[in-house]
């Protein structure tokens, strides 16, 4: 195991903000993962897990131990695809949809790795990980030991799971396990999905459909660093939309088991907050959902849009919007 010092991790995260870490191992076995731990622990360091880095913010310098996961390694076996946690997410999508295995194909593009998958349960035109779910391996902090886990002990929910609540920082995912189906079943009734992919597409054309959609819709983290979503869609009573309803006939609002979800991107345009900018930060002009590093964006510029916003959608509506990336430190 490797450990270097005062390491930016400009290149380690979407957003490309140039923090430093004060001391990086990036790993690429579960001793690394251990040993790593295992030395924070003794040390009394902080410890920050990263993957592709492309649902953080990073607020500052990280104090302690950063582990970036770089495990590699998949196989596909009988209908299980078991994949290392620093694979790239889409390439083990693209292998599964190759290789004749269906379920994945509505999650193509999105960034990042396997291992962070499960954090939030991620999710896309009407599909999400916990659909194929069959199992992980990660190292557990708290014992010391390489445990797996199931779906009941993952507790999922939308964007959401035990590894962002109740088990925070406990576990650190090594290899992920997923259930593909023999049987194709198009999930093609998001709009614009079955207009591109045909009526009776195959796994591929459905890939195809879901790539050119998200290109269309969100900007390339490549060219202009972001965090995809920078919002929750924030969830109200009924009797909270009727009463924005009485003022805003127009807003958008889908149901939500008991309650309603209200579009994020919707409240922060009509806030007048599309384009807004702070320094290097800005709102995305593609999608107002998106925040933007215009090049020398600093966690100072990003917290000051982020202020703005929230404060501009809470006087306009009285609704008040979370952060959807985990913010480190
Ligand atoms: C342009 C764009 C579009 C996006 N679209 C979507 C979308 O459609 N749907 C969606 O759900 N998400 C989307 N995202 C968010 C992001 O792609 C996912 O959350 C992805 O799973 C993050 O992976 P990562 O490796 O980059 O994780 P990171 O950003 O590195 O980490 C995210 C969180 O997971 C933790 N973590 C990472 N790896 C591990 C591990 N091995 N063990 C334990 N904890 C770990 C980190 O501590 C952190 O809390 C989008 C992001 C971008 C930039």
């Amino acid at each position: 195991m490797e450990i270097r010092g005062d390491v930016s991790l400009a290149p380690f995260n979407t957003l490309g903000l140039d923090v430093r870490a004060r001391r990086l191992v990036t790993a690429v076995s579960r001793e690394d993962v251990r040993d790593a731990a295992r030395l924070a622990r003794a040390e009394g360091w902080p410890l920050h897990v990263i993957g592709g880095g492309s649902n953080i913010v990073l607020t500052g310098d990280l104090p302690g131990l950063t582990l970036r996961l770089a495990l590699r390694g998949r196989s596909l076996g009988g209908q299980m695809i078991t994949a290392a946690a620093g694979e790239d997410w889409d390439s083990l999508v693209d292998f599964s949809v190759s290789a004749g295995a269906c379920g994945l194909e509505n999650l193509s593009a999105i960034p990042g790795t396997v291992g962070a998958a499960p954090v939030q349960n991620i999710g896309a035109y009407g599909v999400q990980l916990s659909d194929c779910f069959e199992g992980l391996q990660a190292y557990d902090r708290e014992t010391d030991r390489f445990v797996r886990l199931g779906p009941g002990e993952c507790g999922f929910g939308y964007r959401d799971s035990v590894f962002k609540s109740s088990a925070r920082a406990r576990f650190v995912i090594c290899e992920v396990t997923l259930r593909m189906s023999a049987t194709f079943r198009a999930v093609i009734a998001y709009p614009g999905v079955a207009e591109r992919a045909g009526r009776n597409p195959t796994p591929e054309a459905v890939r195809r459909a879901i790539i050119a959609i998200r290109r269309e819709k969100l900007p390339d983290p490549v060219r202009c660093p972001n965090v995809g979503s920078f919002f929750k869609n924030p969830v109200v009573s009924t009797a909270r939309l009727t009463a924005l309803h009485e003022r805003y006939p127009s807003m958008p609002a889908w149901p939500e088991g008991d309650a309603h979800k209200l579009a994020a991107a919707w409240l922060i345009e009509q806030a007048g907050c599309k384009g807004a900018g702070c320094g290097g930060a800005a709102v995305s002009d593609l999608h107002a959902l998106v925040i933007v590093n215009r090049g020398n964006a600093t966690p100072a510029d990003i917290a000051r849009l982020t202020a703005e916003i929230q404060a501009r959608v809470r006087e306009n509506f009285g609704v008040g919007l979370e952060v959807e990336p985990d913010r480190l430190p």
